[in-house]
């Protein structure tokens, strides 16, 4: 029986429930946080993690290199001010071993492990509406049926699978970087490839490189990568910061992508002269990071002309890095403008195709067509490998969730009803789909944003929603399909207005073969988004029928 005030209420009908909340996916920071703020409301919750430990994105990914892209005195929580106060990071943008020691401290902290099983995998959530119950199933034979579940799976938790012909037959040690083996892996004197140019193959390739006796690098699209301009942590910088966190953390809910101290620009790329605009972008290219560089001007996400600007503003900086002009020109980015696709940051990432034991091959103009037992052979031709790394991402988004089966009996589950791409109201509730949560689902700012900001806001908002049902005595909650529609059409037209849909990017599930393409994140801004998600509530929870 629930042991929570909540569950011992004679009007709900949650009598034969284990907990009020199960949480899928414990492990990560929205887990975490899920765990803290629902125990705070003395609700009784169980959470299930796959992996062993905590972490989630920083438990799994281990790769040589991998590190934050946002300074880590923004990346970390805000909810409890002596936590921000007292951490200190190292380097400007933490690495994934820093950041995995801070999960874990959190964790201790407030005591939260306890609430998680490891090592266990939800494989189905069914709905009952007559008793208003989720019963969750695990990998372990686990049963555990609660009135309301939250889906805190991450949106990059599913690595794409390797699905080459000949994989099995390889010979040599092969590794995904979101699967990267706990123990490390030792490349050193190796032949080894690389098959990927996003993110993680960027962080990784000068780390693989300084180890492997040669790294071919398999590139099928260029993508723009930034410099981070990592730095061990200034004193002065992180004392400021420290001062100023209640005010940059407050202010950080009304920017675009929920990271407070970049002014915003008010001048289109297109209205200063090409010097002038040179100068500016250099002044950000030497500062590093992401969103200052993206803030050079007002448009560079709307303006296809403006865009071109930075565009070729970092297509010259590659050619002026890499010394053989034919690889520089295969790293030069042409198939979709800058930031369009998730803006890269890197440490000596084109500096190390200046190295004798690197090779870039271009496997758009001759793709890979198998591995073979001793290397992999593309159109064009054979290469000799011991080892091959999979930096090919992941099921983005809706992966995790569409590998559970989730449905409410006698109604479709979630796969048919996302069958022609992902539906949801604010990417918090699916209508259909009652007492049934997400932590930054699709239709929220989720990727686009500063993420454990997101995590807080939508926990925050499920925390409050079950607070304002328990305080009422109401058991449901359900998205409305008007309302649902609605915020499909507006995310859809808002992605419809900038430059992203120009991209085949993981962000509309064109990296996953027969996935619908659908614009998954919401691109309207973090600051609007939490503003309409507050005004939801004001408005008597608008959108979501709410009943006993
Ligand atoms: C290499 C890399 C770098 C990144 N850098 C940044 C950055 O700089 N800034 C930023 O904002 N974001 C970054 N991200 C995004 C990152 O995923 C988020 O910031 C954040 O860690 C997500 O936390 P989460 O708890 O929502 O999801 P996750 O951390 O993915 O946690 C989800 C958990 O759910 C578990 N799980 C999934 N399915 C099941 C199931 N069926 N049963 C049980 N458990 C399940 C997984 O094992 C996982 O532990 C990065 C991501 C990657 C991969």
């Amino acid at each position: 029986m629930v042991g929570s005030a909540w569950g011992a209420t004679d009007s709900m009908s949650v009598k034969s429930a284990d907990v009020d909340v199960v949480v899928v996916g414990g492990g990560g920071v929205a887990g975490l946080y899920l765990l803290y703020r629902l125990r705070g409301l003395g609700l009784s919750v169980t959470a299930f993690e796959a992996g062993s430990d905590v972490g989630g994105t920083w438990y799994w990914n281990r790769y040589p290199g991998c590190r934050c892209d946002v300074d880590s005195l923004e990346y970390s929580y805000s909810f409890a001010n002596d936590l921000q106060q007292e951490w200190h990071w190292p380097e400007r943008y933490g690495t994934q071993p820093e950041i995995l020691k801070y999960v874990n401290h959190v964790a201790d902290r407030f005591d939260l492990r306890r609430y998680i099983q490891f090592n266990t995998r939800v494989t189905s959530a069914v709905f009952d509406t007559n008793s208003n119950l989720w019963t969750v199933t695990t990998d372990q034979n686990g049963i555990i049926r609660a009135p309301f579940c939250v889906m805190a799976t991450g949106n990059l938790s599913t690595p794409r699978k390797p699905d080459f012909p000949g994989i099995d037959d390889f010979q040599g040690e092969w590794y995904h970087t979101g699967l990267w083996p706990h123990e490390g892996v030792d490349l050193t004197g190796l032949r080894v490839g690389i098959i990927g140019t996003g993110s993680s193959g960027v962080q990784s390739i000068p780390h693989i490189a300084a180890q492997a006796k040669h790294l071919h690098v398999f590139q099928r699209t260029a993508n723009f990568s930034l410099p981070a301009r990592n730095e061990p942590m200034n004193a002065q910088t992180e004392l400021t910061h420290k001062a100023e966190y209640p005010v940059r953390r407050k202010a950080a809910y009304d920017t675009p992508f929920g990271i407070a101290g970049y002014p915003l620009p008010d001048k289109s790329a297109l209205e200063v002269s090409a010097d002038e605009r040179d100068q500016i972008y250099e002044r950000k290219w030497e500062q590093g990071g992401s969103i200052s560089f993206l803030y050079s001007f007002n448009d560079l996400l709307t303006n296809k002309a403006a865009n071109d600007t930075a565009s070729e503003f970092v297509r010259q900086k590659i050619r002026s890095t890499v010394k053989n002009q034919e690889v520089a020109e295969l790293l030069a980015p042409h198939t979709h403008p800058m930031g369009t696709k998730r803006l890269i940051l890197d440490t000596n990432y084109y500096e190390t195709y200046n190295r004798d034991n690197v090779t870039l091959v271009d496997v758009k103009s001759a793709p890979i067509e198998e591995i073979t037992r001793t290397g992999l052979r593309t159109a064009q031709a054979g290469y000799e490998l011991d080892a091959i790394v999979f930096a090919t991402g992941f099921d983005a988004m809706t992966g995790a969730m569409l590998d559970i089966d989730i449905r409410v009996e006698g109604g479709p589950s979630l796969k048919e009803a996302w069958s022609a791409g992902p539906r949801t109201y604010l990417g918090l509730m699916i209508a259909g789909f009652p007492n049934l949560f997400m932590i930054m689902g699709p239709g929220s700012p989720s990727v686009k944003a500063q993420m454990i900001l997101g995590a807080e806001q939508h926990t925050d908002w499920i925390a409050e929603c079950l607070q304002h049902l328990r305080s009422r005595e109401l058991s449901r909650v359900e998205a409305t399909a008007e309302a649902e529609e609605n915020w499909v059409i507006h995310v859809k037209e808002v992605a419809d207005s900038t430059l992203y849909p120009l991209a085949n990017s993981w962000y509309l599930g064109a990296n996953i073969p027969g996935k619908p393409q659908v614009f998954m994140p919401y691109v309207g801004g973090f600051g609007p988004y939490k503003k309409k998600c507050d005004e939801v509530v004001a408005n008597g929870y608008e959108g979501f029928v709410l009943r006993r």
